[in-house]
């Protein structure tokens, strides 16, 4: 497990020029992040299911006085391949380049035993939480090869790393989200302009977390704002080079 510099402070303008797309950014963790890295000179490029969410944080980066953030609404669930290559190819249209891509979007699913766990969900949950992230990944693939700094982050989770009891799907999930960041990075450490890498989040007060252990005291729980500082070492030129890392966000 890896950890950002103690003491890590980030530049103001550490994300100036780049072009970050995050998914899941309408809510919870990729709501905060994406903001942070507006605020920080990212244009970055917010996909999500609920265009309301979307136009919500678009208007937040706009009267924080971020760069220009773009809106791309896409349902992880029923997203065909073509529909990445559609995606990429507006990005290339309107930016010529990828520079930072932070796979977020996720589903718990049910917490459950294998015994009991519904198929559906567990296919539902292994869909956006893993098959997703792999095809948007590799629609991608070309348009990050034009950034000479670009940075793919996948979001993991502790069962990720140490499955345990009714995580179910969940925790395959973030399993295989371990295993395909690790494999991309072994398959592109030799070209130096492009790392992958996972992050932890850690506990973090969302309506996922919310959902997996509705009896904790949230107020205890740390902000998606307050665990930016991980996100934004990894998507800036900070942790150029550093790839096929796991990360822990706290
Ligand atoms: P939230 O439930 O708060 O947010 C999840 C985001 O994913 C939402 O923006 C949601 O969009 C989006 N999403 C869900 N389904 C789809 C879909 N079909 N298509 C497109 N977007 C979709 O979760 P968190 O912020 O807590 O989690 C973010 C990531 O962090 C996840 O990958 C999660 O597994 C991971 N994580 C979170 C932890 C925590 O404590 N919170 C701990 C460890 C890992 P919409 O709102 O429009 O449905």
């Amino acid at each position: 497990m890896t950890t950002i510099p103690r003491g890590y402070t980030p530049s103001q303008d550490l994300l100036k020029q780049r072009v970050i797309l995050v998914t899941g950014a309408g809510d919870g963790i990729g709501r905060g992040v994406a903001k942070g890295f507006a605020a920080h000179g990212a244009t970055v490029i917010l996909l999500g299911k609920t265009i309301k969410k979307l136009e919500s944080v678009y208007d937040e980066i706009l009267e924080a006085g971020g760069p220009l953030p773009g809106i791309y609404p896409m349902d992880l669930m029923g997203a065909k391949y073509k529909d990445y290559e559609d995606l990429v190819a507006a990005l290339d249209k309107e930016y010529g380049r990828l520079d930072g891509l932070l796979h977020n979007a996720g589903i718990l699913g049910e917490r459950a035993p294998i015994e009991h766990h519904e198929v559906h969900i567990w296919q539902q949950v292994l869909q956006i939480n893993l098959s997703a992230p792999f095809a948007l990944t590799k629609a991608c693939l070309e348009l990050l090869y034009k950034s000479a700094d670009a940075s793919v982050t996948f979001t993991s989770s502790g069962v990720g790393r140490k499955p345990r009891a009714y995580w179910g799907a969940y925790a395959v999930s973030k399993a295989g989200i371990e295993a395909l960041s690790a494999i991309l990075a072994d398959e592109t450490e030799h070209r130096g302009t492009l790392r992958f890498n996972s992050i932890n989040p850690g506990p973090v007060r969302t309506a996922m977390r919310h959902q997996a252990f509705p009896a904790e005291d949230r107020d205890k729980l740390l902000t998606p704002e307050q665990i930016l500082p991980a996100y934004l070492y990894l998507f800036g030129s900070d942790s150029k080079g550093i790839t096929g890392q796991q990360f822990e966000a706290q």
